[in-house]
């Protein structure tokens, strides 16, 4: 199967469980996931009509942005991984959003650099961001705690120069459909609690939902979805095991998606 192929078949598969979902034909954002793929391989994606991708690796990210800038496409590409203090700035400037921010120190970075970014003329007003929620409990993912999410929200919009554009979150590792849900559920109710404060009205993107899990965050509510096996086929695994997320390789759930 082509890139454009698989594509073609994610987005129908998003389709029918928006209209199983009974939401309004309301759009959801196939953000392909790029880790380790060659330029080739995602303008091969923007050829199939997607411009939307996230990144774990800043090396990678800034890779990926050169190429797709160099062969005259625009595109919108997210971090989706966590990011090093170190790697920070790099990110920032390659990419157009941090999907991952899971703390009020990551949040405080980024602010204090888009304030030298802006002075630079790099950049107006605030950088955006989602906030990562470990919507499972997983101590292996990533995100914040749910009941530490509201508070955080709210210390980041202090900052003034970080901007909260939604959630992100990885759903349960696990082949418990009910349980997946319920970390999707769960996530939904969160941003909705966070739009009721100050500030935080327009954070309206849920980004949820994986090659394996998709059609379930679709239905509570995604807006984007990020796909990376289900368009790019199966990754290399050995010697990059680092920056697969925890669920895939964590059990036997593994031989689901993989
Ligand atoms: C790799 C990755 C995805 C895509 O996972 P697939 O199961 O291959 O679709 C989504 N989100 C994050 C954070 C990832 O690292």
């Amino acid at each position: 199967m082509s890139i454009a192929e698989n594509v073609a078949a994610v987005r129908e598969r998003i389709a029918d469980a928006v209209a199983r979902g009974g939401r309004e034909s309301r759009e959801v954002t196939l953000m392909l996931a790029a880790k380790h793929q060659p330029v080739e391989s995602l303008l091969e994606a923007v050829e199939a009509g997607v411009h939307t991708f996230g990144h774990n690796i800043v090396q990678q990210l800034q890779g990926a942005v050169a190429g797709l800038r160099e062969a005259g496409v625009t595109t919108s590409n997210a971090v989706i991984g966590p990011v090093q203090s170190n790697k920070l700035r790099a990110a920032m400037d390659a990419a157009d959003r941090i999907d991952s921010v899971d703390s009020l120190k990551t949040a405080t970075r980024i602010a204090r650099r888009q304030e030298a970014r802006i002075a630079e003329g790099l950049a107006e007003g605030p950088y955006p961001v989602l906030i990562q929620v470990n919507s499972s409990g997983a101590t292996t993912q990533g995100g914040c705690a749910p009941e530490a999410l509201l508070d955080l929200a709210r210390a980041i919009v202090e900052l003034g120069l970080v901007r909260v554009d939604g959630l992100m979150t990885i759903g349960a590792n696990t082949s418990d459909e009910a349980k997946v849900r319920e970390s999707f559920a769960l996530t939904r109710e969160l941003a909705e609690r966070m739009r009721t404060l100050p500030g935080l009205e327009s954070a309206t993107v849920l980004s949820m939902g994986m090659t394996g899990d998709l059609e379930i965050a679709v239905e509570e509510g995604s807006t984007v979805v990020r796909v990376g096996t289900a368009v790019f086929g199966e990754r290399q695994r050995e010697g990059t095991l680092s920056v697969y997320p925890a669920r895939r390789i964590e059990d036997g759930a593994a031989a689901r998606t993989w």
